[in-house]
């Protein structure tokens, strides 16, 4: 199976993708952890080109273009192959992050974020999506601690923010099959034992 998490800055995504894939190998399964943007050798290196460099480096499209070549490497390389070998697949990130930052975020829209993303990866989709959910404010304080994707952000308005999360939003309203909204809010455990539940409601653990 194919398991997904996403989620704005701060949201606690790679704590929760870590305690999760460690969870799944506790029950016997052969669990792949991999992440986005990267996850296969092409793919980091297209990280690195989107990670450095002053922010606003790309334009929207650009940058959504390079993530779906980054996704389209890592998916024929590291996703489907494990997928074809019977094991299970939790990655930090995936195709949601770009409709949610390039498609509501940098507002490139929807529709044109489904059109590439039908294009290259031709209707593959997680089997389940965690979208962990936090106020903005909540969400920018924590990242702001920590350093990391600070450069960027913080040349992003909290607008810029609430797009994002009521992409997020948008995204699990209109593929409830697909997407689990967990609140962020409470403690990594909290957290934890939330998404625990909702992988155990929708997948055969
Ligand atoms: O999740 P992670 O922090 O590793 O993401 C790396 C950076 O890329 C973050 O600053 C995130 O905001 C940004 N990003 C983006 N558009 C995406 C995915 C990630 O701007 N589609």
């Amino acid at each position: 199976a194919f398991i997904t998490l996403e989620g704005g800055e701060g949201a606690g995504k790679s704590t929760q993708a870590r305690l999760l894939a460690e969870a799944l190998r506790g029950r016997g399964l052969d669990v792949v952890a991999t992440r986005e943007p990267g996850g296969s050798t092409g793919a980091e290196d297209i990280r690195t080109l989107l990670v450095t460099g002053e922010p606003g480096r790309w334009d929207p499209m650009t940058e959504a273009l390079l993530h779906y070549a980054a996704r389209r490497d890592h998916c024929r390389r590291v996703i489907a192959p494990a997928l074809v070998g019977g094991r299970w697949v939790v990655c930090d990130r995936f195709a949601d992050s770009t409709m949610a930052y390039q498609g509501y975020g940098h507002q490139l829209g929807r529709e044109t974020i489904r059109r590439l993303d039908a294009l290259v990866l031709d209707g593959f989709k997680p089997d389940l999506t965690v979208i962990l959910d936090l106020p903005v404010e909540q969400g920018l304080a924590r990242a702001g601690g920590r350093g990391g994707a600070e450069d960027r952000y913080e040349r992003m308005d909290v607008a810029f923010h609430e797009r994002l999360r009521e992409g997020f939003l948008e995204i699990a309203r209109r593929d409830r099959q697909r997407c689990a909204v967990v609140s962020a809010e409470g403690t990594p455990e909290e957290v934890h034992a939330a998404i625990l539940a909702a992988v155990a409601e929708r997948l055969p653990l």
